[in-house]
């Protein structure tokens, strides 16, 4: 199954300009999700990972499948004000406009090798955000994973000192 043609792509949202790569087309079919999620896992497996670590909200819904079928923890890397503990953040640009990522202190332990997953790789700004956080923990990057990468933003030349995979790759 040719699972690019599961993602939308709707013009001019959320501003004008920007072609958002919309996947709840892709999620809402039972088969397409499975492929995708079994391809990332097969794309993932000479990784070293104790962690996946995922960006809210998108990044919930590939981390979760993941770390369920890898049998490793989840560390959701959270919005402003949600997380009820002692958070540690970082801010970060989008493709259209700003944001900060939060995670709890000592949701990853120094040494744990986490793998870093999202919906869309795009700017980079929002994974490189998420990199920080874990450095700051201690925890090391041992790759990076996407559905989608958005070619011709650059952003692997920003992240060239990790492992990225993505499964999809879309102008
Ligand atoms: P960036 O930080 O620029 O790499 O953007 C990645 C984040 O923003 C991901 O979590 C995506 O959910 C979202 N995003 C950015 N650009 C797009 C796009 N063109 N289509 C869909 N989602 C996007």
């Amino acid at each position: 199954m040719d699972l690019a043609n599961k993602v939308r792509l709707i013009k001019d949202f959320p501003k004008p300009g920007i072609n958002f790569r919309d996947i709840t087309t892709l999620l809402q079919e039972g088969e397409a999700f499975q492929q995708a999620v079994n391809d990332i896992l097969e794309l993932c497996r000479d990784l070293e990972v104790d962690l996946i670590a995922c960006p809210e909200s998108r990044g919930f819904v590939l981390g979760a499948p993941l770390a369920y079928a890898m049998g490793k923890g989840l560390v959701l890397l959270r919005k402003p004000g949600k997380l009820p503990g002692k958070i540690v953040r970082h801010e970060y640009n989008l493709e259209y406009g700003t944001d900060a990522l939060e995670m709890h202190e000592g949701a990853i332990l120094p040494g744990q090798r986490v793998l870093l997953v999202d919906d869309v790789l795009a700017t980079g700004g929002t994974v490189s955000a998420a990199v920080e956080l874990i450095k700051k923990s201690g925890g090391q990057v041992t790759g990076l994973v996407f559905l989608i990468e958005l070619v011709g933003l650059d952003a692997r030349q920003k992240l060239s000192e990790y492992p990225i995979v993505t499964l999809m790759q879309l102008e």
